[in-house]
């Protein structure tokens, strides 16, 4: 007889997860409109396994005190525990949180993503029929970011104008590195690193292999800085090389071995300076698939293609790295409305679809994101989408979530 008592995801020696039928999958419920998207959230996953896999499997909630209710009630915005517990348990969901003032947390999520090493911020970019979108063609829009997350310039090594370090550095580049630099400038450094460009393009291109995608895009401006983003773009080709060299080819080779006809099964690798990105995703989105890129570019473009599909209310997101991921609303508190059960819950059930593909729980996700489709098709929406779209019903968070699962 098969094991129902919730166990913990464990990491196989491959990498792998294995998931048993009843996962314990920790969550934080999040700030502001977390309150709200959250029950929304688990409502449909927790229906749609139960309709994809009758009562074979459950997930196990677990919840952590992070963030506001994390030091109301343990006086810690992000506890050690808390942190040991996501790594435990292999994977984690998560609302948005408030960024505490004054008390020298920068972030609570860059600290988690830090703390962790989930390295690559992935987020998928589809458009939903009839959400009001800028673009004339928005269907054609179906692509995969796979933002670098721990370096570049938001690796924090900056100093103010004036301040002492800020001196210290000018001064070492003008005595002994040939620059003249004013006094009075503030200094950011970008570090791209070998390992992590390539751990992060890995990433990209096993996920472009697994899920049939056409092509893995190296987003760069390499023209200009040439050591930073430049590398990234030649690191990206190299371990395509290096490790997918059976599953991959250039844009190169493919117009000179093969008439510019991709062969079944081929992900072909191609890179694009950034600016010229910008602009062929708006003009020809159809010829993007997985876009990897480092991290200051990753967050423009993932930004602006969600715009393009409808806002960053339906856009899911997840950070990853090799040990454990957490998937995210990628939108935050708008603390003006929580608890009014009038937000959009779409971003954060998204993502949950997101987690059950990670898991292998395929068939549920599908249900997830169909009947989230069926949903906004019937004209059954939130206040956000209502005012747009003509003729919607505009219901409230949980009863756009209780649609939801009657669609399941
Ligand atoms: P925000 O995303 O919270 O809200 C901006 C506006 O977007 C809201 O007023 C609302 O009109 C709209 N909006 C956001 N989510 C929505 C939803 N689900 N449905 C409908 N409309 C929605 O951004 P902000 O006001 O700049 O930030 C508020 C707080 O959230 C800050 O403390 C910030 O640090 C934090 N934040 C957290 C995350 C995160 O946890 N990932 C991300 C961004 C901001």
């Amino acid at each position: 007889m098969e094991n129902r008592q919730p166990q913990k995801i464990k990491l196989k020696a491959d990498g792998a997860l294995d998931v048993p039928e009843t996962p314990i999958i920790p969550f934080i419920e999040g700030d502001g409109i977390g309150r709200d998207i959250w029950p929304a959230t688990r409502l449909v996953l927790d229906k749609a396994i139960e309709a994809a896999y009758g009562g074979r499997r459950r997930i196990e909630w677990h919840e952590l005190l992070v963030g506001e209710k994390g030091f109301h009630e343990t006086g810690e915005w992000l506890s050690e525990e808390a942190l040991a517990a996501i790594q435990d348990h292999v994977v984690a969901i998560k609302g948005p949180m408030t960024t505490p003032i004054g008390t020298g947390i920068r972030s609570l999520n860059v600290a988690i993503r830090q703390k962790l090493d989930l390295y690559a911020c992935v987020r998928p970019v589809r458009y939903i029929h009839p959400v009001p979108s800028p673009m004339k063609s928005p269907e054609k829009i179906d692509m995969v970011v796979f933002r670098e997350n721990t370096e570049d310039l938001y690796a924090g090594i900056e100093w103010q104008a004036g301040s002492d370090e800020a001196r210290k550095v000018i001064d070492f580049l003008n005595t002994q590195m040939g620059t003249e630099l004013s006094g009075m400038t503030g200094i950011g450094i970008k570090p791209i690193s070998e390992k992590n460009t390539k751990r992060l393009v890995a990433m990209a291109i096993a996920y472009a292999v697994e899920q049939g995608r056409s092509s893995v895009t190296l987003m760069h401006k390499g023209n200009i800085m040439k050591f930073t983003e430049g590398a990234f773009s030649r690191w990206g080709y190299e371990v395509a090389r290096e490790r997918f060299a059976e599953q991959t080819l250039t844009e190169a080779d493919l117009y000179d071995q093969h008439g510019g006809r991709r062969p079944e099964g081929k992900v072909v690798i191609k890179d694009r300076i950034a600016d010229m990105l910008f602009q062929q995703v708006l003009l020809r989105p159809d010829e993007f698939d997985v876009i990897a890129t480092p991290n200051l570019n990753g967050d423009y473009i993932s930004d602006a293609l969600a715009a393009q599909v409808g806002g960053l209310g339906m856009a899911p997101g997840a950070n990853i790295g090799d040990t454990c991921a957490v998937f995210e609303a990628t939108h935050g508190t708008a603390p003006k409305y929580a608890g009014l059960d009038k937000v959009n819950p779409s971003s954060l059930i998204l993502s949950g679809a997101m987690m059950l593909d990670h898991m292998g729980w395929k068939e549920s996700a599908d249900k997830v994101r169909r009947a989230l489709q069926a949903t906004v098709k019937d004209g059954i929406v939130t206040y956000d989408l209502a005012r747009q779209i003509q003729g919607a019903k505009e219901v409230k968070c949980s009863a756009f979530a209780k649609a939801i699962t009657e669609h399941l």
